[in-house]
């Protein structure tokens, strides 16, 4: 049997778990999908024995994406993210991805969204590095406006320095209003709107020419989808982002085509 699972602490309330089981019962694979919850200092101990034991593959989630550099080689996007939520253990040593940018790539395309002209992205965290360099690797100018100023300049320079047609520009979140205009695609990447009724954007920016994608996937309408959805904009759930960023873990550790509609469905039915 194949195991594979999920690195983080918490764990308890993941939706990982079904949604991979969910493909491997379709697809009559002898695999089972596993949680575990080690101390928050042991990323890399974790990572060697689970090498050691035999697991497959593992997907790497809070507070342990960025520990876990240190105990793969991690590829050159997720070394530019500076963060894994990949592991592949089936290489030696164990090699690292970030499937956290393709499945935003892959859940804006699934919706046929154009991964062209300029985005948006409010966030420089974890999810805003991958959003920023995932859409400046597709030759997409990027903004990037954070609370936090600094972490958004750092970002920008980081992302303008990779030679992939993209660039990027830091701004506080005061400007967001005015960056929207004429913008193609915007993704809210903090964590404003998880479990509350609040929006990181104000909602005159919003416009019928955007994609919005929403990073939060709780609740899975979030105030501003909705505020999107009234301003006539494409909208796309966190979730779509999380069943990609799964589907893309699925095809690399098998190496077969997942099958997206039976992720999607397992998820869906665990968000409620
Ligand atoms: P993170 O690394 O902790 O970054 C949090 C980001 O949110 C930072 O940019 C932070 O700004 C900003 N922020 C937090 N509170 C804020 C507030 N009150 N006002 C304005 N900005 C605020 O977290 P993360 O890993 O990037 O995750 C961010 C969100 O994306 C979470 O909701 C997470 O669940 C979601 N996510 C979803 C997926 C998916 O597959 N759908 C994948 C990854 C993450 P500062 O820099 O100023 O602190």
């Amino acid at each position: 049997m194949d195991v594979y699972g999920l690195l983080g602490n918490p764990v308890e309330h993941s939706l990982s778990p079904p949604m991979h089981e969910a493909a491997y019962d379709h697809l009559g694979l002898d695999a089972r999908y596993i949680t575990f919850e080690p101390p928050t200092d042991a990323a890399q101990r974790a990572i060697e024995s689970a090498a050691t034991l035999g697991v497959a593959g593992l997907n790497v989630t809070i507070p342990f994406k960025q520990d876990v550099l240190a105990a793969v080689d991690p590829d050159d996007l997720a070394a530019r993210i500076g963060a894994v939520n990949t592991v592949d253990l089936g290489t030696d040593p164990p090699t690292g991805h970030n499937t956290d940018a393709t499945g935003l790539l892959r859940a804006l395309e699934h919706h046929d969204v154009c991964l062209t002209g300029r985005a948006v992205v409010v966030g420089a965290g974890g999810a805003g590095r991958a959003a920023a360099f995932g859409l400046a690797g597709e030759g997409m100018t990027v903004d990037i406006a954070n609370r936090t100023l600094e972490s958004a300049v750092d970002l920008a320079a980081e992302v303008t320095a990779v030679d992939a047609g993209g660039s990027a520009t830091a701004y506080p979140l005061e400007a967001l209003g005015g960056l929207l205009d004429g913008a193609d695609i915007l993704v809210n990447a903090t964590s404003v709107g998880m479990e509350e009724d609040r929006s990181p954007v104000p909602r005159e920016g919003l416009h019928a020419d955007l994609a919005v994608l929403d990073a939060v996937y709780t609740p899975a309408e979030t105030r501003l989808l909705r505020e999107a959805k009234d301003a006539g904009a494409r909208t796309v759930d966190g979730a779509w982002m999380l069943l990609y960023q799964g589907v893309e873990a699925f095809e690399r550790w098998t190496g077969r085509d997942a099958p997206v509609t039976v992720m999607n469905d397992a998820l869906r039915a665990r968000l409620g």
